[in-house]
C-alpha cells in the first residue's frame, strides 16, 4: 500500500530522480518526467506520452500534479482578461492578462485570500484560507501565456505577483515557482520580468537580500506617515516604516537594486502635498521608482479615488524633487479585475 499521495511538483530535481532510481528506471527517465512537469506543464501523468504505462502508473500510485485548473474567463472591454482558477480543494483564486501592443502582463496570485486586512483591498476583506503551492502559482503563469497566444498572439513578456495574497507570507512556495519560470528547464523567462509586490515585510525583505534574488521588488508604501499608514493597512503597527526603511536600506545594499514604491492615491487620505513631501523623504535612502496607482473602488464608503487635479499635482511635486514616477492608468474595472478587486466573486 502507498502512504497518502504527494505533490509531485513539490519535489526536487534531485528527489524526483531518488524516487525513480529507487524503482529501478533508466536514468533518462528523470529528465523525460521533469520535462513533462515543468517545461511540458502537464497537468496529468496520463499526458506523459513518451513515458511507459508502468512508469505513469506507478507516478500515478504515489503521487498528484497540484494544478490550477482554469475555469471561467472574463474578458473587459479593454481587453484585461480575469481569469478564475478552481484549486483541488475547491478554492478558488484569480489571474489577470494584462495585454497591450507589444507586451502581455500575468499578474498572479500567492495566496488563497490574505490575513493582512489593508482596508482598501477586496482581498484583504476574504481572510485567509491557505497558501498556494509551487504548482498552483506556476500553472496560473502557464494558463495566461496560453491565453494570450490564444487570444492576444502575444507571448508573456512580463510577471507580476500582485494578485491575491501576500507574497512574502508563503515565501518558500513563491520562490520556488519563480525559479521555475525562470529555469531553462521551465518557462526560461528572465527573473528581471519577474516582480514581487509585498505589503513590505522587514525581516522577509531581509532574508529576499540575503537569498540574492534577481527579480524585481515593489513595496506598496501608500503613505510614508507611520500614524496615517498604521491606520489603513494594520500591518504597519508591527512592521514599521522605519524598520521597513532599514531593510530597505539592507536590500539595496546587498542587491544593488533599485526599490518599486507602489502609491496608491485615495481622495482626502494621502494625495495632499504634504503627503508628497513625506514620500519624497521617504526615497531619499535608497534608488526608487514611484508608481502611482489609480485607486480601483472596492465598495468601501471610506476610500475614493483622488481627482485628476490632485493626482497631477502630487505627480509633479515629486519630479520636481527629481523623483522617477510613473502613473499607471488601471485597467479591467468593469469585471473587477483591477488591483484591489480580486475576491472570487466567482465563487458565489
Ligand atoms: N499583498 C501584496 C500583493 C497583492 S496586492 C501587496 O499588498 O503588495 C497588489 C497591489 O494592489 C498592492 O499594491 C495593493 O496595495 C494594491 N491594491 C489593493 N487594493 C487596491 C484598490 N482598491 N485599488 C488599487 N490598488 C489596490
Ligand atoms: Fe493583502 Fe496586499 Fe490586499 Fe493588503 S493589499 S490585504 S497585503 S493582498
Amino acid at each position: 500500500m502507498v502512504e497518502t499521495k504527494r505533490d509531485i511538483l513539490s519535489l526536487t530535481l534531485s528527489e524526483v530522480k531518488e524516487f525513480l532510481e529507487k524503482n529501478n528506471e533508466k536514468a533518462f527517465r528523470v529528465a523525460q518526467v521533469y520535462e513533462w512537469l515543468w517545461k511540458k506543464h502537464c497537468k496529468s501523468f496520463d499526458d506523459m506520452s513518451n513515458v511507459s504505462k508502468p512508469l505513469r502508473e506507478l507516478l500515478n500510485t504515489h503521487f498528484f500534479i497540484q494544478s490550477a485548473k482554469p475555469e471561467n474567463v472574463q474578458i473587459s472591454k479593454d481587453k484585461t482578461i480575469k481569469l478564475a482558477f478552481r484549486l483541488f480543494d475547491n478554492s478558488l483564486v484569480e489571474g489577470v492578462l494584462i495585454p497591450s501592443e507589444d507586451r502581455a502582463t500575468a499578474c498572479i496570485s500567492s495566496q488563497v485570500g490574505c490575513n493582512l486586512g489593508c482596508e482598501f483591498c477586496a482581498t484583504g476583506k476574504l481572510g485567509l484560507r491557505r497558501n498556494l503551492s509551487i504548482g498552483e502559482i506556476y500553472h496560473q503563469v502557464v494558463e495566461l501565456m496560453l491565453l494570450a497566444k490564444e487570444k492576444y498572439n502575444l507571448s508573456l513578456t512580463n510577471i507580476v505577483l500582485m494578485g491575491m495574497g501576500e507574497p512574502l507570507l508563503n515565501y518558500d512556495n513563491v520562490l520556488k515557482a519563480i525559479e521555475m519560470i525562470g529555469s531553462e528547464k521551465g518557462l526560461g523567462m528572465s527573473p528581471q520580468r519577474v516582480t514581487l509586490s509585498t505589503v513590505g515585510l522587514p525581516r522577509m525583505i531581509k532574508k529576499l537580500a540575503d537569498d540574492n534574488i534577481k527579480f524585481n521588488l515593489a513595496v506598496s508604501l501608500h503613505s510614508a506617515n507611520e500614524k496615517k499608514r498604521t491606520d489603513f493597512m494594520p500591518v504597519n503597527e508591527r512592521n514599521s516604516l522605519e524598520s521597513l526603511k532599514e531593510a530597505l536600506i539592507y536590500f539595496n545594499k546587498k542587491t544593488g537594486q533599485r526599490i518599486t514604491f507602489e502609491y496608491l492615491l485615495m481622495n482626502g487620505i494621502n494625495d495632499s502635498i504634504a503627503d508628497a513631501k513625506e514620500l519624497a523623504e521617504y526615497c531619499k535612502s535608497f534608488p526608487v521608482k514611484i508608481n502611482i496607482i489609480e485607486f480601483n473602488s472596492t465598495g468601501n464608503p471610506k476610500f475614493n479615488k483622488s481627482s485628476a487635479k490632485s493626482v497631477d499635482a502630487f505627480v509633479s511635486f515629486l519630479k520636481s524633487r527629481n523623483l522617477v514616477v510613473n502613473v499607471r492608468r488601471s485597467r479591467g474595472q468593469d469585471i473587477d479585475a483591477a488591483c484591489g478587486q480580486l475576491a472570487g466573486k466567482n465563487a458565489k
